[in-house]
């Protein structure tokens, strides 16, 4: 577990090329299609993974340990596309790996947000986005989307998803 003090120590931030992004967004087949396929050139961090949906974590984290949850199939309606049955089966999901999140990093709160645009990046997904413990109130909630997006090394990652995994695998009752 780290506190916002020693994240912020251990870690750089730095901003994304926002016009390379959008370029990408809008150009490039579904990103989330392409890491279900396991297309060797959208690698990801794969914390979860069943018949319906997949976890990993986020390219772009603006907090650590932050992770997107979605369904395998390409849907775009955050419930228009899915019968009660199946955005519930998909909540269910997004439960296990939040509490695995909000376990393995400490978070003192944990955001939940679905995100995206039909005109880039439309597959449906949720962004499970952990607060750690010690950040001021004025940099919390919305603000944390302005600081940067945290460089975390390949290899930290891979761990993390590693813990991850296995507090997923591990959680019972639910
Ligand atoms: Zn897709």
């Amino acid at each position: 577990m780290m506190d916002h003090r020693s994240i912020e120590e251990k870690y750089e931030r730095y901003h994304v090329d926002g016009e390379a992004y959008i370029r990408q967004a809008q150009t490039a087949p579904c990103f989330i299609c392409q890491i279900v396929a396991r297309n060797p050139e959208y690698p990801a961090h794969i914390v979860y993974e069943d018949d319906k949906a997949i976890a990993f974590l986020d390219k772009y984290p603006f907090l650590y340990g932050w992770t997107l949850v979605a369904p395998r199939e390409h849907r775009e309606q955050v419930t228009g596309d899915f019968t009660v049955e199946e955005y519930l089966d998909l909540q269910r999901v997004l439960y296990r790996v939040a509490e695995a999140v909000r376990r393995e990093v400490g978070a003192e709160r944990t955001y939940l947000l679905s995100f995206g645009s039909n005109q880039g990046h439309s597959h449906v997904h949720w962004h499970v986005a952990p607060l750690p413990p010690g950040v001021p109130y004025r940099e919390q909630q919305q603000a944390v989307f302005k600081k940067g997006t945290l460089r975390v090394p390949e290899e930290d990652k891979r761990c993390l998803a590693i813990r991850l995994h296995d507090r997923i695998e591990q959680q019972h009752g639910t």
